[in-house]
């Protein structure tokens, strides 16, 4: 739950009625102000254990738009390579006064150790396969913005769910509202066991699973959502491509979205298409980090 003042590590537990307000404010939001308020004076610390291009830079921009310094750790250059825990880690920045802690790290348990290891708030950018709040709520206000609802949808997801903690983090969301989901991968890349019970309870029946996109998924498709198969997480598996066929196939009011990075999945021919959403992904992204930012930090928030 995103509340003023708090760490930011799941969606989960947002009333559905809160959630909505929320996005359909930030789907109409314009872009950062270019000079907001300053807050205070004091620093957003990022730590990236996994690679990152878009929320890392992204939150060091919305830092900046906020008036706030950034002290990006370089895991790699810093005490971590000798072994030092994400505990002492965390100590560290919390005794040097950061504001809040951007946080990415492969661990799903990483944020439970550093909310309990500083006294500010974290903002979870990635724990493992575990979710990434903020890149749902970027999904969440991409499709309010192109549908102005959350709700009566047919959403299609493909790739890697089994470790896709962007799928993970989408399909629990848009399961508070009522919706379809196909989820579409390699047999052995299926929703993990414990997601995939509590998806099921809150969805049935209306969530299906299957190996491959065909014609007719893809004609009553309103949201593809596609992604990588990960292969840092030990997926070799198949991916499931956007060919020409699915081109053609795909409902013509459609959306595509892609969490990115891309690779084989999503070819950049089809960027020209007019259902290619995931263009525009860095703009609201930088509108949603902004926001979830200055919320953490105290700052105003409509929705409260
Ligand atoms: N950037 C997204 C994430 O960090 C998606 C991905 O890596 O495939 O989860």
């Amino acid at each position: 739950m995103l509340s003023r003042g708090e760490s930011f590590i799941t969606l989960q537990g947002t009333p559905p009625e809160s959630l909505l307000d929320m996005v359909a404010e930030l789907a109409g939001r314009p872009a950062p102000d270019a000079e907001p308020p300053r807050p205070d004076g004091r620093a957003v610390a990022t730590a990236f254990y996994e690679p990152s291009t878009r929320t890392r830079l992204g939150f060091h921009i919305a830092a900046r738009a906020l008036g706030l310094d950034v002290m990006p750790l370089d895991v790699a250059a810093s005490s971590v390579s000798k072994g030092e825990s994400l505990t002492d880690t965390v100590r560290v920045l919390a005794d040097y006064g950061i504001a809040a802690l951007v946080l990415r790290h492969p661990d799903p348990e990483s944020m439970a150790v550093a909310t309990a290891a500083g006294s500010c708030p974290v903002i979870n950018a990635g724990n493992g396969a575990g979710e990434h709040p903020v890149q749902t709520l970027i999904d969440l206000a991409m499709i309010h913005r192109r549908f102005g609802r959350l709700t009566g949808l047919n959403i299609t997801m493909t790739g890697d769910i089994l470790h896709s903690r962007t799928i993970h983090g989408l399909i629990m969301a848009l399961s508070l509202y009522d919706n379809r989901v196909t989820l579409v991968s390699d047999p052995a890349l299926r929703l993990p066991a414990d997601l995939g019970g509590l998806a099921v309870r809150r969805y049935a029946p209306r969530l299906e699973e299957t190996d491959s996109l065909t014609r007719s998924i893809l004609k009553t498709t309103d949201i593809l959502y596609m992604t990588r198969v990960q292969t840092e997480r030990g997926s070799e598996n198949r991916p499931i491509i956007l060919t020409e066929q699915v081109q053609q196939a795909l409902n013509q009011d459609a959306i595509v979205l892609h969490p990115m990075p891309r690779t084989v999945e999503l070819p950049e021919w089809f960027d020209s298409d007019p259902r290619a959403a995931y263009l525009r992904r860095n703009h609201v992204g930088l509108t949603v980090m902004t926001f979830v930012l200055e919320t953490v930090l105290g700052g105003k928030n409509e929705n409260d």
